[in-house]
């Protein structure tokens, strides 16, 4: 291993116990990890501004996505099918959809940080 990324858990129901709220501690953490990335800074890919915006709600409301640019991206299931509203989403219309507004997710929130936003 010669890289490492971080990114946060994803719920897609309230209350998920992986989920780490966001409040103090999970701010220490993300604050940790920017102190990380300055020391080791051609080991940790994930930039300042992007673990910045995991301290808080930078993706959308409710499971809709509003600043996250889910629409740069096209993820497919197995099937070829259109995966909504994002790579961890499903092509079932009816299926659970991830919280945006609880959003951790790097590949996203790294276009955003640099400047790729919205729908
Ligand atoms: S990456 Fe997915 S879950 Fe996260 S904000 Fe974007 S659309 Fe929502």
């Amino acid at each position: 291993m010669n890289k490492i990324g971080f990114q946060f858990h994803t719920p897609f129901i309230k209350n998920d116990p992986l989920w780490m709220p966001f409040g103090d501690k999970r701010t220490k953490v993300v604050d940790n990890l920017i102190s990380l990335r300055k020391k080791y800074p051609h080991f940790v890919i994930n930039g300042e501004k992007q673990l910045s915006l995991m301290k808080g709600n930078w993706g959308g409301i409710g499971t809709t996505p509003i600043q996250c640019p889910s629409w740069a991206m096209l993820s497919l299931d197995h099937m070829g099918r259109i995966k909504q509203p994002c790579c961890i989403g499903s092509a079932d219309s009816k299926g659970l959809k991830p919280i945006c507004e609880e959003c951790g997710l790097g590949c996203y929130s790294v276009l955003v940080a640099n400047g790729i936003k919205g729908n």
